[in-house]
C-alpha cells in the first residue's frame, strides 16, 4: 500500500551526488496502517507449523541469493560503500535468515515431569504479536535482516522502517518478501523522527528493535519502554584499538587500515582511535599513514576502489568540521583528507583517509563518534592505561587488542567494557549465531540481536502446569 503523505525526501547516489529516489516521510496514518495489516495477519501466523515458517525463510535465503548482485548493487548506489563492503554485509544479513532457518529447533521451550504428583509442566515459548524495527543509514541491507528473520520465524508479524537516507534496499527486499510470505506479515514503512515516535507510542506494536546513533537509541528506548513495549536500542560507538609492541605488525596494519576506512569509517565497529602502546607507537603510525595514503578512493560501483565517499553532503561537512576541530585542538595532522580526491567525481561526497596524531583521549576528535574517514592516534605507555582510556569512555560496542602475548590479550578481552571484543581481529563483526550489541551508551536494553538472544526477544515464555484427573 502506498504511503499517504504529501512530503518527500531526496535520495542521493552519494558517489555522484545525483537525485536517484523520494523516500515518502511517513506519518501515523501510514504506522496505523502497517499496525492493522501485521495485526490482522498475526493470528493465521502464529498459528503457522513452525517447520512451515522456517521453509518461508528457506525460500527467503534462496531469493536473497538469486538477486544478491543486484541488491548489492543497491546498497552501494544508495549508500556509497564499495560493491565488495556492500556483498560482505549482504552476506552477513544472509547467514541471519539461515540460522533463523533453525527456528523450530531453537524456539523449543522445555518442560519436567512430575513436579507433583500426577503433575506436569511445560514452558512454551509464544511470539509475541507485532514487532518492529527501525534501522540506521550504514548497512541498508543487513541491519533489518539482525531482527526480521527472528521475528517472523518465531512466528510475529513485522514492520521495517529503513533510513529515510537510504530506503531502495528494503523496498527491494520487501519485494521478495511478497513472494514467500502472506499479506501483512512484513510490513514497509519509511520516513525519520515521526514515524519513529509513531511506532514507539503505537500501543499495537509489542516490541521495538532500534539501531542508529546514541541520542537517537536513548529516546527510543525511554519512549518506547514507557509505552509498555519490550525493547532493545543499539546505539553509536568509538571504537579502541590496541597495538601492543609484540604485535605481527606485517599482518596487523592492513586489517586496522580496514577497520578505520572501510565503509569510509561508517561503520558502528569502525576503528577509531589507535592505542599504540610505548615502542609500538612510531611503526604502528608510520606503517598506518603509508597504508591509508595508499587507499584507492572512489565511486564503490567501480572494480579496485577500496574506500567510497560519505554518505551525504550534510555529514561530509560535519566530519570536515570534526577534522578542523582536530587541527584547532592541537592534535597532529599526519594525513589531511579534506580534500575530495576523486578527480572525475566532483559532485561525490568524498574525503580522503585524515589520520592524526598525538591526540589525546580528552580532545574532540579523541571522544565523539566522527562516523567518517578520520583516524586519530592516541599513545599511551602501557596495557593498563590502554584499559583505562577505553574504560573511561561511555561508549562500549567494540575494541580490539593486536599482540602475540595470549596473557595481554586475556588481560584486555577480560577488562573489555565493549562487548564484541577483537583478539588480532580488526573489525569483531557481529555474527547471527551469536548475539550482538554494545554495552554502557553503545545499548540500551536487556537482550541483545541475533544469537539466542533473539529468541528471548522474540517469544514470551507460558508455564503450563497440568493434571489429568
Ligand atoms: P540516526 O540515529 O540518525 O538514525 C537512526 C534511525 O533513527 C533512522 O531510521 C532515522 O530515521 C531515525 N531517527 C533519526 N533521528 C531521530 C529522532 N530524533 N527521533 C527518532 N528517530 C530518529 O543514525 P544514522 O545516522 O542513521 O546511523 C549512524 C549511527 O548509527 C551511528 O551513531 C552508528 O554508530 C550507529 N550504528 C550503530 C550500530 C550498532 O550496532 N550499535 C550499527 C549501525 C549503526
Amino acid at each position: 500500500m502506498p504511503s499517504g503523505t504529501t512530503q518527500f525526501l531526496d535520495v542521493h547516489n552519494p558517489a555522484t551526488g545525483e537525485v536517484i529516489a523520494r523516500t515518502p516521510l511517513s506519518t501515523g496514518p501510514d504506522v496505523d496502517a502497517a499496525v492493522a495489516a501485521a495485526s490482522k495477519a498475526f493470528p493465521e501466523w502464529r498459528d503457522t507449523p513452525p517447520m512451515v515458517r522456517a521453509r518461508t525463510m528457506f525460500r527467503f535465503r534462496e531469493l536473497l541469493e538469486r538477486h544478491f548482485e543486484e541488491i548489492a548493487a543497491t546498497v552501494t548506489r544508495e549508500h556509497g560503500k564499495t560493491l565488495d563492503e556492500a556483498r560482505g554485509s549482504l552476506r552477513r544479513g544472509i547467514e541471519c535468515v539461515e540460522v533463523a532457518c533453525g527456528s523450530p529447533s531453537l524456539m523449543m521451550g522445555y518442560g519436567l515431569e512430575n513436579v507433583g504428583p500426577g503433575i506436569d509442566c511445560q514452558v512454551l515459548r509464544q511470539p509475541l504479536g507485532v514487532c518492529a524495527a527501525i534501522a540506521p543509514f550504514n548497512f541498508p541491507a543487513m541491519v533489518p535482516l539482525w531482527f526480521l528473520p527472528f521475528a517472523v520465524a518465531t512466528g510475529n508479524t513485522f514492520i521495517v522502517k529503513p533510513s529515510e537516507q537510504v530506503p531502495l534496499t528494503q523496498r527491494r527486499i520487501a519485494q521478495l518478501l511478497e513472494e514467500c510470505l502472506p499479506p501483512g506479515v512484513v510490513n514497509l514503512v519509511n520516513g525519520g523522527r515521526d514515524v519513529v515516535e509513531a511506532i514507539c507510542d503505537h500501543p499495537g506494536i509489542r516490541a521495538v528493535s532500534f539501531v542508529g546513533s546514541t541520542e537517537v537509541a536513548r529516546a527510543v528506548y525511554r519512549r518506547a519502554t514507557h509505552a509498555g513495549k519490550r525493547v532493545q536500542a543499539l546505539g553509536g560507538a568509538k571504537n579502541f584499538v590496541v597495538v601492543m609492541p609484540d604485535a605481527d605488525f606485517d599482518r596487523a596494519i592492513d586489517v586496522i587500515t580496514e577497520s578505520f576506512y572501510g565503509c569510509a569509517g561508517e561503520r558502528c565497529l569502525a576503528g577509531s582511535v589507535m592505542l599504540p602502546v610505548g615502542s609500538a607507537h612510531a611503526e604502528a603510525r608510520d606503517r598506518l599513514a603509508e597504508s591509508a595514503r595508499a587507499l584507492r578512493v572512489g565511486d564503490g560501483s567501480k572494480p579496485g576502489v577500496e574506500m567510497g565517499p560519505v554518505i551525504s553532503a550534510a555529514h561530509r561537512d560535519r566530519v570536515l568540521g570534526y577534522i578542523e576541530k582536530g587541527i584547532a585542538e592541537g592534535a597532529r595532522l599526519l594525513l589531511d583528507g579534506r580534500r575530495n580526491p576523486v578527480a572525475d567525481r566532483p559532485g561525490g561526497y568524498f574525503l580522503g583517509p585524515t589520520l592524526f596524531d598525538e591526540v589525546s583521549p580528552a580532545m574532540t576528535i579523541g571522544r565523539e563518534e566522527i562516523f567518517g574517514p578520520v583516524a586519530a592516534i592516541a599513545p599511551v605507555g602501557s596495557l593498563e592505561e590502554a584499559i583505562a582510556v577505553m574504560q573511561a569512555h561511555p561508549n562500549a560496542n567494540a575494541t580490539s587488542i593486536f599482540t602475540s602475548s595470549g596473557k595481554a590479550a586475556r588481560e584486555y578481552a577480560r577488562l573489555a567494557t565493549a562487548s564484541m571484543v577483537g583478539v588480532n581481529i580488526g573489525v569483531a563483526s557481529p555474527l547471527a549465531p551469536f548475539p550482538f550489541g554494545g554495552a554502557r551508551d553503545s545499548f540500551f536494553g536487556d537482550l541483545k540481536a541475533h544469537g539466542r538472544d533473539a529468541y528471548e526477544f522474540y517469544t514470551d515464555k507460558k508455564v503450563v502446569i497440568s493434571r489429568w484427573f
